[in-house]
């Protein structure tokens, strides 16, 4: 039987930067796909400046795949519009098939690093540490060391694995079509952020592309409120956009802290192990990190005698995400329970929304409260 050292279930972005991680460290890498790429992924395609920065400071042939990079904010709270322009790039544009097609190519090297696409995973077993699949047909059984879930939102695969870190859901859905009549003055400089008072908790952007938009409707509210088909109509009819292209939905898995993302030889990683922002849906900066820290112990798991994989890797992504995710989890409440003064805070106040701005750029985590209160003070008495 073929045997890999590491085989990554999942190429999104967690599942691929990974693998790029582990190129030519010695290790046999297998990443296994289940669509053909390059493939759809319901996504708004914004990349933080922080998630790019750390892709630039890999590749910059990055660059390439980048539709626009967007400075400037436009927030619309009920139907009042605040334009800001905090002369910094904020978020870059790209289109999700794009941007993890980038990714496996940056990874595969068939050296060290193999991607199968196209595959139907049958069993995994845990027992003889196996993985089986279909490919084009063929019933394939491949054995591994270490085993890690990229899978991203196809959490079925959890309860193989018997890793089911989640605490609940958010919920995002993205449209993909022309910009239209109304919003087509802001499209090449702004990105919308958006609540409507009829629907409180739900956010609503557009983030433009070169040539289209991408819209989108995000919440947070767990059990989901049955008003997306009515919310999509009146955002719809508020920018005047083609309603026969309809939206896709996905959710957005969030953790329980209290819950393990790794046991024995499995790892999770990216939206597998629910390491999303709670507070804003942004996935792909968390798939990253979780990659980098997974990549580290899986290097040091094949070096070093009595490794514990596992226990480093949930002790590694709680020192480093847990406070981060605990306090965008406290946002994310305040938001759902004050969102009209939360929406005003984080943009028509310009503190407020220097402060955000920060978050998004890296420049502060959400758990850094002295530097809030200092860059807080500093602003005020300037
Ligand atoms: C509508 C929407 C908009 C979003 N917008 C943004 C945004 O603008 N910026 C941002 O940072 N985040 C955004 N997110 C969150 C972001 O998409 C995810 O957090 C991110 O994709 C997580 O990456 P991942 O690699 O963990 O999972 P994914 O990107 O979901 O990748 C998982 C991969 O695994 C594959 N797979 C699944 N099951 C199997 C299986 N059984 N066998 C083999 N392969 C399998 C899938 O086909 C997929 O290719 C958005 C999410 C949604 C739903």
């Amino acid at each position: 039987m073929i045997k890999y050292n590491i085989i990554i279930v999942g190429a999104g972005p967690a599942g691929c930067y990974l693998a790029y991680k582990l190129k030519n460290q010695g290790l046999d890498v297998l990443l296994l796909e289940k669509k053909t790429f390059p493939r759809y992924k319901a996504c708004a395609g914004g990349l933080s400046k922080k998630a790019y920065d750390i892709l630039f400071s890999e590749n910059k042939n990055i660059k390439n795949i980048i539709e626009k990079t967007v400075k400037k904010q436009l927030f619309v709270r009920n139907n009042k519009f605040t334009l800001t322009d905090p002369k910094k790039e904020l978020i870059y544009m790209t289109y999700r098939s794009d941007l993890d097609n980038f990714l496996m190519k940056m990874a595969v090297d068939n050296k060290t690093v193999y991607f199968k696409d196209n595959v139907i995973i049958q069993k995994i077993n845990k027992k003889d540490n196996t993985i089986s699949f279909l490919e084009k047909n063929k019933e394939k059984k491949i054995s591994y060391d270490v085993l890690v879930g990229a899978w991203g939102g196809n959490v079925r695969f959890n309860k193989f694995v018997d890793l089911y870190p989640f605490e609940r859901f958010d919920l995002s859905s993205s449209w993909e079509g022309p910009v239209g009549p109304k919003f087509s003055k802001y499209f090449d400089e702004y990105v919308l952020s958006q609540i409507m008072k009829k629907y409180p908790g739900f956010v609503c952007y557009i983030f433009p592309k070169s040539e289209l938009i991408t819209a989108g409707i995000f919440t947070s509210k767990y059990p989901f409120p049955p008003v997306w088909k009515y919310l999509w109509n009146d955002f719809m009819d508020f920018w005047k956009l083609d309603k026969s292209i309809k939206p896709h939905y996905a959710v957005i898995p969030i953790r329980d802290p209290k819950k393990p993302v790794a046991k024995d030889n499995i790892l999770l990683v990216g939206d597998a192990a629910g390491l999303a922002d709670p507070f804003v849906g942004e996935g792909i900066y968390y798939a990253f990190i979780s990659s980098m820290i997974a990549a580290k112990n899986i290097i040091n798991f094949f070096k070093k005698e009595n490794y514990d994989l596992a226990g480093e890797y949930n002790k590694n992504i709680d020192s480093k995400l847990f406070d981060v995710l605990k306090w965008a989890r406290s946002y994310e409440s305040f938001f759902n329970r004050y969102p009209n003064l939360s929406f005003w805070s984080g943009s028509e106040c310009s503190l407020g929304n220097e402060i955000v701005n920060s978050f998004i750029t890296g420049e502060i985590k959400y758990n850094e409260v002295k530097k809030i209160i200092k860059h807080s003070v500093r602003r005020i008495f300037s």
